[in-house]
């Protein structure tokens, strides 16, 4: 395990600058958040299937969503589109707390007892539609979305974005499918069209 991690960090590290983002993925055990069958190849930088149709994200991928998010460690995290909880458990390095929303309940459910068997109790996730945010924990810091919205990103999203909150998610248009940050400023929401990307489609 040790040898893929170490590879991975050094695959990763001419992509990511954030260093704490790097130490984030190298202290994430993703072998726990795949399937037993897939654990050989946790560490390669590839997404990997997890049941339901779903899959877990590519490492690279995840290391930028959250350096785009700008962390800091007083902050609230929404992440929609929870899956495994691989990408829930780099967020909860870097950040206070995240509520996780998973559509599919048996990968919400897993993904929950992944997250206490590896220790991490920062996250709490809910079953339900992430394209409606979840309004109790409003407002977040910053809100990651795993799967692409087409079109636009739901406005219920930016919506529960604290002022200077941070969103990152995949948006499908006419020229493919791209990261777009989102910023909230006092009266306006700043969209910065980044990367091409492919995830699941949000339901
Ligand atoms: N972040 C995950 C992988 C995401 S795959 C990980 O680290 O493993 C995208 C996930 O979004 C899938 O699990 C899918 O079930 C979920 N999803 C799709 N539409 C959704 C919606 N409207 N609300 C909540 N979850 C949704």
């Amino acid at each position: 395990m040790k040898r893929g991690r170490d590879r991975l960090l050094t695959q990763l590290r001419p992509q990511i600058d954030d260093e704490r983002v790097l130490q984030a993925i190298a202290a994430v055990p993703r072998d726990r958040f795949v399937p037993a069958a897939l654990r050989r190849d946790a560490w390669e930088n590839v997404p990997l299937p997890i049941g339901s149709e779903q899959t877990i994200s590519q490492p690279l991928v995840v290391a930028r969503m959250c350096e785009l998010l700008e962390l800091r460690p007083s902050d609230r995290v929404l992440d929609v589109g929870t899956g495994s909880g691989y990408h829930a458990a780099v967020l909860s390095r870097l950040c206070h707390h995240v509520w996780g929303i998973e559509l599919h309940e048996q990968l919400a459910r897993r993904a929950a007892r992944t997250l206490v068997r590896a220790g991490i109790d920062n996250v709490t996730v809910t079953i339900g539609d992430g394209a409606a945010g979840l309004a109790e924990h409003a407002p977040y810091d910053a809100i990651n979305v795993a799967a692409t919205a087409g079109g636009e990103i739901p406005p219920a999203l930016e919506q529960q974005l604290a002022l200077g909150g941070r969103l990152i998610a995949p948006v499908a248009d006419d020229h493919g499918e791209h990261l777009v940050l989102v910023r909230r400023h006092e009266g306006h929401f700043e969209r910065t069209r980044l990367e091409p990307v492919r995830f699941v489609p949000l339901r």
